[in-house]
């Protein structure tokens, strides 16, 4: 769905920044449902599928509380290439190297905007779901804790690039029914959240069956 020119510019837009790889969004064009994530990290750059890895797992869980199969939404994220950290350390004595998977920063969200921009203007779905604080920023704007907005509906603007050739966004003439929700990875980290994770899907659950 994505053109390759589009692509090519996301990837020339990301090349200052530590970032690896492409992997595309998935998911029919007529979806009513875009699950919009961070970033895509190790696993799913090597499979070339968005939520294979760890937090996959979770994100699966979410989908058959749901009822839905990956094959009926749109999945995606604010950043489609890996970011990155190398950091050297000291183990048993010798020196060793990793490479971790990292949050994206706000340069990076604005160099891949384009993509998600085109994303939802394509799929045009019912309900958008960013899944964590990037994801809520990178369509709302707004910096907040997740423990605010997870689980209520908001019919708002969202922000996309003003333009190609711009660095700043603008908010839509149109709205959007946006509902946030826990990143997968946050109930990995912090198991605590698992019980209101899951009310919040629940709740989708009845939104989604009332379109
Ligand atoms: N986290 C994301 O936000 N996206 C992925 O594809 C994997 C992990």
């Amino acid at each position: 769905m994505l053109s390759e020119e589009l692509i090519e510019l996301a990837k020339e837009r990301m090349r200052p920044f530590a970032c690896e790889g492409f992997v595309r969004g998935r998911g029919p064009v007529e979806a009513d449902l875009m699950f919009v994530g961070e970033a895509p990290g190790k696993t799913e750059l090597e499979i070339g599928r968005p939520f294979t890895g760890q937090a996959g797992k979770i994100f699966s869980g979410y989908l058959e509380r749901l009822g839905v199969t990956r094959e009926e939404v749109f999945i995606t994220s604010a950043v489609r290439s890996r970011p990155y950290k190398i950091v050297e350390k000291i183990v048993k004595g010798k020196p060793v190297t990793k490479n971790y998977n990292r949050t994206p920063n706000k340069k990076e969200i604005l160099a891949h905007a384009p993509i998600l921009d085109e994303e939802i203007r394509q799929v045009n779905p019912k309900l958008l779901i960013p899944m964590g604080k990037t994801a809520v920023w990178r369509l709302t704007g707004r910096d907040v804790s997740m423990q605010e907005v997870t689980g209520r509906l908001f019919e708002i603007p969202i922000m996309q690039l003003a333009g190609l050739d711009q660095t700043n966004y603008r908010l839509t003439k149109e709205t959007y029914r946006v509902f946030p929700i826990y990143h997968p990875a946050a109930i990995l980290y912090a198991r605590r959240l698992e019980t209101k994770a899951y009310q919040d899907i629940d709740r989708l659950k009845q939104l989604k069956d009332s379109l």
